[in-house]
């Protein structure tokens, strides 16, 4: 076993170091106040091959391991974790079509969507569906090379400034079986996009609801086989929950850098904050859960790229510990940071609002808790859970 990261995945840390320092940090509390969706930036992320971090190289994607990729998002959430959310739900919608797509709809769709040039949404949840996807209710019935798409999504990151709505649509039986995926161009006539949600955090990109009113959606944008987009969907998530928490941790280490200085240079009682021990405490716990959460991503990572049956296990054990370990870190330096962490002025407040929601989304931790205790009390021997 070997913890040290290759010579191209540091290269790879580098590269996304600069980017995030050069392009998201600089201009993130301003995305945040103003509701910008930077999408120039995204696309010059797209440039250095981050919006297709796990595609196939045949189609121009970098062809990373989930771990690889981790490591890059990791860099960028240090920068602005918003945007970086985004950036990898763009990657995980843009390799469900890589992956399960025909030919022709990856030729078609893929090649701009890698470079960034246009932008892809993950559309499963609905006002109705939630926590239980598999009872979504928008409705796709095929009529002659066509289907005809009727229903309402809900809370879609990205919708209204993306391209393409990779959306999970029923085509059959109640439940996961009757579920299929589609990428409806998001310009079709019929879709109408509700207003810019107002939110705590993530406001570098809009969340919107978005209506369908008999779209015509050809059936040459059907990705994989009709019945099959439960599983796309779920396959999916297990990469974006490994994306989802990398996004906190990274988002904790730039609050965990910036605690260490301040209380270097805070001096209250004659001496600098660094010199009581309570504080040392906290910082200490604060880097030990960061470490421990870190490599929990880094396992589950593993898992996947290697095709182990129980990586689901692992990306719900990894995001439920991941997100609760980067709030609570973020919470954590704003206490450190006294009154001037409840400050605008600086970043921490924003950390909090921005990783608060990476408890909820791509599945609650509680849903985590659901996935993971349903397969331990399945299992014979729960040391094939190590
Ligand atoms: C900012 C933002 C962006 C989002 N982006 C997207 C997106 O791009 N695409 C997309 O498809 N969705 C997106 N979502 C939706 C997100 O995935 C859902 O909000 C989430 O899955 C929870 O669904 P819900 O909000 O309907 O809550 P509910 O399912 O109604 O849950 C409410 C509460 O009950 C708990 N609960 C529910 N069932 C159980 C159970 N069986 N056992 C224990 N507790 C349970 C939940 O954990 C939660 O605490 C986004 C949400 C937000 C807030």
């Amino acid at each position: 076993m070997n913890y040290t990261l290759t010579e191209d995945q540091t290269a790879f840390q580098d590269v996304a170091r600069q980017f995030s320092d050069k392009a998201l940090a600089p201009h993130a509390a301003e995305w945040d106040d103003s509701k910008i969706f930077p999408k120039a930036v995204i696309a010059e992320a797209g440039e250095l091959g981050f919006c297709g971090l796990y595609c196939p190289e045949a189609v121009g994607g970098l062809g990373l391991s989930r771990l690889d990729a981790s490591i890059i998002l990791e860099q960028l959430a240090m920068g602005c974790t918003s945007t970086t959310a985004f950036i990898s739900i763009h990657n995980m919608a843009t390799a469900m079509i890589a992956t399960f797509g025909h030919p022709e709809l990856i030729e078609r769709l893929c090649p701009d969507l890698i470079a960034g040039k246009k932008l892809a949404s993950y559309c499963l949840t609905e006002p109705g569906a939630g926590s239980d996807a598999a009872s979504l209710r928008t409705q796709a019935v095929l009529d002659g090379d066509h289907y005809v798409v009727n229903g309402t999504k809900m809370f879609i990151s990205g919708a209204g400034a993306t391209d393409t709505l990779v959306a999970m649509v029923r085509t059959g039986e109640s439940g996961p079986k009757g579920i299929t995926c589609l990428a409806i161009p998001a310009d079709a006539d019929g879709i109408e996009y509700g207003s810019n949600l107002n939110k705590m955090g993530w406001n570098s990109q809009p969340t919107r609801e978005i209506v369908f009113n008999d779209v015509r959606v050809p059936v040459t944008e059907r990705v994989g086989e009709e019945g099959e987009g439960f599983k796309i969907a779920m396959k999916g998530l297990d990469g974006g929950r490994i994306n989802i928490g990398t996004c906190s941790v990274g988002t904790a280490q730039a609050a965990l850098n910036r605690s260490k200085v301040y209380l270097q240079e805070r001096q209250q009682f004659g001496e600098p904050l660094a010199n009581f021990q309570a504080l040392q405490f906290k910082l200490a716990d604060m880097a030990t859960e960061l470490v421990a959460a870190r490599q929990m991503i880094r396992l589950a990572a593993f898992k996947v790229d290697s095709g182990d049956p129980e990586a689901t296990v692992y990306t719900a054990m990894a995001k439920r510990f991941s997100t609760d370990v980067g709030f609570r870190v973020c919470n954590d330096a704003l206490q450190l940071h006294g009154g001037y962490g409840y400050m605008r002025e600086y970043p921490l407040e924003r950390y909090i609002r921005d990783n608060r929601v990476h408890q909820i989304l791509e599945g609650t931790n509680e849903i985590m808790r659901v996935i993971i205790a349903r397969r331990l009390l399945t299992l014979a021997d729960l040391e094939n859970i190590t």
